[in-house]
């Protein structure tokens, strides 16, 4: 007796049903069902009603066909529809091998990616497929992406959600359709396929996810409210601000290049610095069909500045549907922004693990003993002026001294900056590690100098609120600039800080001294929607009259972001 294999087809639409009408393709009810039945392929007249034929592999398939009322084009699809798949296949688990789900190609891969995470300790195949032409028509590509489809499903051997399209199984969160015409529509331009056809189809084994140890849970639960944002050159802050404005709880910025943005403009960064105060968890992928967001250039630094996290080589499909999926978990910003590099179901290459990062401590005492080395006539110098601010602001904002001092003695400087002008004493007050600050300074770290913002170590201790740092660097002869104050302030304002702020109005900060943009701190405040700065900062004498460049007053724009703040404080809405 031929062992026969049991798999669920679960049918929601799509090209592969439909049939050709004077209006277009248009969805087919029973028709599939119909010519499956026809088809010896898919269906032995002498067996019970789909069953196929024995195949080569000496087992059979016998299917069930479970048709979604109304079938629906694909770009219909959303979220709930998602978490109905989910749920089908997590009910139907234990009684069958494998799941193929039959669907539009339009959105083919947002539903993989959103199955993915929705099926945590998935241990059954789950292969998404559909076609470019129906499978009602003549010449179809139909009939071959199901059976393959069926054929791998079948297999119990790939423990994961994927796509089977024109003979190539792929990872279906990294997943993208690319074509709207060939019949080859998809491709993961950064993950090797699991499997392809040929005369075999071929499983690439090492590819494939392990199995899972613990069973099959259901993680229903997405949040609509992430938006995905393309950068062009000339973009205007003010739809920018829009688009990052609430409801928004997430957003995928789809950049330049590796990850790169137009930082030079003062207003695009501060409105989605903004919003990232606000709690919006920003996240970086790029516009480039394959390769990852990397920080190999200054022009990054804008979105990095901005509270952006990198998105490495995420899909734009697949990070929106991450990010909906982990704020549908009910994760605060912070663990989504954590959880977002992190590989939860082989959808992004984790870059700790796979690349060497200036911002590994490791790293950093690693490449000191070899630029501390003596070896004359070694291209060190150059080395050394590359690597060594970042690697000494690395080693200062993880507070690790150890790696610091080997730095040091290796660079032979204390006062080297980094891109954006920042040196390993702003990292150390910003991080709030005095024992750095104190060892830097003892090697001569200059408390004056200036990052590419004009501001000092002094404004970062104050805009945080690290009273040793600020009492620590004014000891060493920094000065309290009025305007490191109110600099400072506002950032205080901008991250919430309650404390920070108080401490900052103590030494004489001005809360109506405003930006480049007119807002003072109370703008700031209010875009954060923190009531307790606000209080502080009205208690204060700021100017609630005062308004912005564009003429909006701090309660204004509080308002337009959703937060009701008055002069008598804190109701939030
Ligand atoms: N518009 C169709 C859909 O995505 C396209 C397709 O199935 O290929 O449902």
């Amino acid at each position: 007796m031929p062992e026969t294999r049991r798999l669920l087809l679960l049918y929601t639409g799509g090209t592969i049903g439909m049939r050709a009408s004077a209006a277009g393709y248009v969805p087919a009810p029973g028709a599939l069902q119909e010519l499956l039945r026809g088809l010896p392929t898919f269906h032995d007249p002498s067996m019970p009603l789909f069953t196929t034929p024995v195949f080569p592999s000496g087992a059979r398939i016998r299917y069930d066909l479970r048709t979604y009322e109304p079938l629906i084009d694909s770009s219909w699809m959303n979220l709930a529809d998602h978490e109905r798949i989910a749920r089908d296949v997590y009910e139907a688990y234990d009684a069958y091998d494998g799941f193929v789900v039959l669907h539009g190609t339009d959105t083919m891969a947002y539903t993989a990616a959103s199955l993915s995470f929705m099926l945590e300790g998935l241990g059954k195949p789950v292969i998404l497929t559909g076609s470019q032409i129906p499978i009602t028509l003549q010449r179809n590509d139909a009939t071959d992406n199901l059976l393959g489809a069926m054929m791998v499903a079948a297999e119990r051997a790939v423990p994961e959600v994927c796509v089977w399209f024109a003979n190539r199984l792929l990872r279906g969160n990294r997943a993208r359709k690319l074509d709207t015409d060939g019949l080859d529509a998809f491709q993961s331009p950064n993950a090797p396929p699991l499997a392809q056809g040929g005369v075999d189809i071929r499983l690439d084994a090492a590819q494939v996810l392990p199995m899972p140890t613990g069973p099959l849970r259901l993680r229903a639960g997405a949040c609509p409210e992430v938006v995905s944002l393309r950068l062009f050159p000339g973009i205007d802050a003010r739809v920018v601000r829009n688009v990052v404005a609430p409801p928004a709880r997430a957003v995928v910025i789809e950049a330049f290049g590796s990850g790169n943005a137009p930082d030079n403009r003062p207003e695009l960064v501060d409105a989605l610095a903004e919003a990232s105060a606000r709690g919006a968890v920003l996240v970086v992928c790029t516009q480039c069909v394959a390769g990852t967001v990397n920080r190999r250039y200054a022009s990054s630094s804008g979105l990095a500045r901005a509270g952006a996290v990198s998105g490495g080589d995420l899909t734009p499909e697949a990070a929106l549907m991450k990010l909906s999926w982990l704020l549908g978990q009910g994760l605060s910003p912070d663990e989504v922004r954590a959880a977002v590099g992190t590989s939860l179901r082989g959808e992004i290459t984790e870059a700790a693990s796979t690349r060497w990062s200036l911002d590994d401590p490791r790293f950093a005492a690693a490449i000191a003993r070899v630029l501390g080395a003596p070896d004359p006539g070694a291209p060190v110098d150059g080395l050394r002026a590359a690597l060594l601010p970042s690697l000494l602001g690395a080693a200062a904002t993880h507070g690790d001294v150890a790696a610091l001092r080997l730095l040091l003695s290796a660079a032979g400087a204390v006062n080297l900056a980094d891109a954006d002008g920042r040196t390993a004493l702003h990292r150390a007050a910003a991080a709030g590690h005095l024992e750095v600050v104190h060892a830097l300074l003892k090697a001569g770290a200059d408390p004056f100098v200036l990052d590419q913002r004009g501001r000092s170590s002094l404004t970062e201790a104050y805009e945080r609120g690290h009273a040793a740092i600020i009492d620590a660097l004014v000891a060493a002869g920094a000065s309290v600039r009025a305007d490191d104050l109110d600099l400072a302030l506002r950032g205080a304002a901008r991250r919430g800080s309650a404390e920070a702020t108080r401490a900052l109005l103590d030494a004489g900060a001005d809360p109506s001294a405003a930006d480049t943009l007119g807002r003072t701190a109370l703008h700031l405040a209010g875009l954060a929607g923190c009531a307790e700065t606000w209080a502080l900062l009205v208690d204060g004498g700021a100017d609630l009259t005062r308004t912005d460049r564009f003429g909006q007053t701090a309660e204004q724009l509080a308002a337009s972001v959703g937060h009701r703040l008055g002069r008598n404080g804190p109701a939030k809405s």
